[in-house]
């Protein structure tokens, strides 16, 4: 269970606003805020080198807090600057070339399909089951030794649905294709462990479910993948001059030598803080707001909720007819709420097919209480 006044108490925005974007940038708790701040004041005392010397200790444990979150081994952790850029290393390092065979869930995320796009390889949407998410059955009669990944989005960024993880790895192992996990929108609001889903990599960011700073992002490159890294620098391998170098051992080749460092201890204590509360705990209170704004947004004229899946998380998107999007979003600013717009350039598949263009995602996090919910339900109603 959560102790909500305890959370509350961590979250100074919560107070002042109704805060309904965790899938977009959350809030960050204070134990997050105050790494980021006494760092970056460290390093105006003693300079960036020292001030990083000094907690030397606590970026490396960064290792082991991840990898307890992800279910993974420590040396398969990396930490990067954003999901994407997780993403774009790992399917660089899998060197694909135009004749590979790519598929991709209908709710990919625009920017994974354009990495691939730019790549030249030609990108296959497995479809979706009539509840939404990714057809099993459909993905095994695609499958063949050409395929080389399924890149399968765990929660897309447009809606509440859940996709199936085990059943997809066990199917793209079989035709030996990698499964890159995009779990951009599920770390920090669901489960995900490595080991148990079978998943050979692992994409993720810091500001969204897991309130950790901008400019932060997790990969895991699990040792099953077999895969090295492609755009190395000097932290990622040695130079054995004159024409030779060693990689860092792991996941750590993914990882380039400057970053920022404040914000990476800042991810870390938002790892901590996740793990504190407890993934099973986080889930089912994100669940519970979740299906409380369903529930309430359902009785609202006007108002049509667009979730799919079976298994429904966080993320809850609605239209107001007569309204865009976007007014709806800014008349909820207006009123001390705020929300997003989720438009169909970033999930191409999914929008087109469902002829939507645009939706405005309200995202529950844990320290979002009850009475703020019912507040939304009522200032929804009189947008
Ligand atoms: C936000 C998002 C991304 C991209 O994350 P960045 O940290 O902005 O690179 C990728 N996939 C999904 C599903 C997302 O929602």
């Amino acid at each position: 269970m959560i102790d909500l006044g305890a959370v509350r108490a961590d979250t100074a925005g919560c107070h002042d606003l109704i805060f309904l974007d965790s899938a977009g940038s959350s809030l960050p708790p204070s134990p997050v805020l105050d790494e980021v701040l006494s760092h970056l004041r460290r390093e105006a005392e003693i300079g960036g080198y020292r001030a990083a010397a000094e907690r030397a200790d606590s970026l490396e444990e960064g290792y082991s807090v991840f990898a307890s979150l992800l279910g993974c081994e420590p040396h398969e952790v990396a930490f990067t600057d954003s999901a994407t850029r997780s993403w774009l290393a790992a399917v660089d390092a899998m060197g694909l070339s135009p004749g590979d065979r790519v598929l991709v869930t209908e709710v990919e995320y625009h920017s994974n399909a354009l990495g691939l796009l730019n790549l030249g390889i030609k990108i296959e949407p497995i479809p979706s089951d009539a509840s939404g998410v990714v057809d099993v059955d459909a993905l095994r009669d695609m499958l063949d030794s050409r395929v080389k990944l399924v890149s399968l989005v765990h929660v897309p960024t447009n809606g509440g649905l859940v996709n199936p993880v085990k059943p997809v790895v066990e199917a793209a192992h079989s035709v030996g294709a990698l499964v890159l996990l995009d779990a951009c929108q599920s770390i920090g609001q669901l489960p995900v462990d490595a080991a148990e889903l079978g998943v050979d990599v692992i994409t993720g960011t810091g500001r969204k479910w897991l309130r950790g700073p901008r400019g932060t992002g997790v990969l895991v490159i699990r040792d099953q993948s077999g895969l090295r890294p492609r755009l190395i620098d000097g932290k990622a391998a040695v130079w054995e001059f004159p024409d030779r170098f060693t990689l860092a051992p792991g996941a750590r080749g993914f990882e380039l030598w400057e970053y920022g460092v404040a914000e990476r201890l800042g991810l870390i204590a938002a790892g901590k803080y996740a793990l504190r509360l407890g993934m099973s705990s986080i889930a089912s209170a994100v669940s519970s707001n979740a299906a409380l704004t369903r529930e309430s947004l359902a009785s609202i004229a006007g108002v049509s909720v667009h979730d799919l899946g079976r298994e429904q998380c966080g993320i809850v998107s609605f239209t107001k007819a007569g309204k865009s999007a976007e007014e709806v979003r800014d008349r909820l600013w207006d009123k001390g709420i705020a929300t997003s717009v989720t438009y169909s350039t970033s999930t191409q598949y999914d929008m087109t097919r469902r002829g939507l263009t645009s939706l405005v995602r309200a995202s529950p996090h844990y320290f979002v209480s009850p009475s703020d919910i019912s507040a939304f339900a009522s200032a929804l109603t009189d947008v």
